[in-house]
């Protein structure tokens, strides 16, 4: 199995290791390209075919297998996920994609009899070490599910929620600006500015989804999942939140599952296609869906299967 890589792996050697970004001795080459050790190389046995790692990922997963009592719903799964990137993953439905995505922020810790196994690192720290403060984690990892979940709150309490508990503000003043930064990103500021009071509840559905991405977004969180966001929404509030997904990537690195590859081909830049608990192809989204490698995912995006 691959270790996880480790930063302090990285530091101390002198000028010109930053090139250098992994125990499993991925380089960059001046080129840009990537060296890529032969346990990656793609199509070898266990590994998806395409482009699996990518320079300075967040995340690292190495042969990233989960366990549901007797039943593996992961089978060694190995992707790296980039920065500032949205990541689709793909796939028919129980092939493991939320499965995947549960094993980022460790949420599938919270599943009675559930077993992960393998690596995962977030910038180069292992997240299953037991020195790992789960808490803290999930604060660095938004998390948005395909039915909105707004607390039976007033707006403004639903995204002062998560600063309050982490006590991420100093005084109310301060508290208001998070709100208020956080509604606008969303994009939800003018349509909520006059009613912060109000129960969130009485919001329509794409309007509670975008108020839950500005309560994840208020914790200020480096990556955010996304967990079919769109899948009990209309297509104009789909839209909102596409757009949205465009604006937040410049911030953020997004993993988004979806069983729209028409939404994963709008709103992504890789591509990660699973099948039967398989990570079977990853790689640049207009590369999957144009010029698949894999026969599997071949039939999939041409809807011979699935
Ligand atoms: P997808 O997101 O691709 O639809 P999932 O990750 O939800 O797939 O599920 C993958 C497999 O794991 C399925 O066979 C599903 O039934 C099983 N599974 C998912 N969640 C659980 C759970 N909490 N307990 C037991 N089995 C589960």
């Amino acid at each position: 199995m691959s270790q996880p890589r480790r930063a302090e792996s990285n530091s101390g050697s002198g000028a010109g290791v930053r090139d250098r970004f992994g125990d499993g001795g991925l380089n960059l080459k001046p080129s840009g390209r990537m060296h890529v050790p032969e346990s990656l190389e793609p199509g070898s046995p266990g590994r998806p075919v395409g482009e699996i790692a990518v320079a300075d990922p967040i995340f690292s997963c190495r042969d990233v297998s989960v366990f549901y009592g007797d039943k593996q719903a992961l089978k060694s799964v190995t992707i790296d996920i980039a920065r500032r990137q949205v990541l689709a993953a793909i796939g028919p439905s129980g092939c493991g994609k939320s499965t995947f995505l549960r094993c980022l922020n460790r949420m599938n810790d919270t599943i009675p009899g559930a077993r992960v196994t393998g690596a995962i690192t977030m910038d180069g720290q292992d997240i299953y070490s037991r020195r790992q403060d789960v808490a803290q984690l999930r604060a660095r990892i938004g998390m948005v599910f395909q039915k909105p979940n707004p607390f039976p709150k007033s707006i403004y309490d639903n995204v002062a929620y998560g600063p309050r508990i982490h006590r991420l503000t100093r005084s109310r003043a301060d508290l208001d600006e998070l709100v208020f930064t956080s509604l606008q990103r969303a994009g939800l500021w003018s349509e909520v500015k006059d009613r912060l009071g109000s129960l969130a509840l009485g919001l329509s559905g794409g309007q509670q989804q975008r108020l839950c991405i500005a309560r994840t977004l208020a914790v200020q969180p480096e990556v955010i999942l996304m967990d079919e966001p769109c899948s009990a929404l209309d297509p104009i509030a789909t839209a909102h939140i596409e757009d949205l997904i465009e604006q937040l990537r410049a911030s953020y690195a997004i993993v988004i599952v979806t069983h729209s590859m028409q939404q994963a081909a709008r709103v992504s830049q890789r591509t990660a296609y699973f099948y039967m608990g398989q990570l079977i192809e990853v790689g640049d989204t207009d590369r999957v869906f144009t010029n698949p490698q894999h026969r599997l995912t071949e039939d999939y995006i041409t809807g011979r299967f699935g």
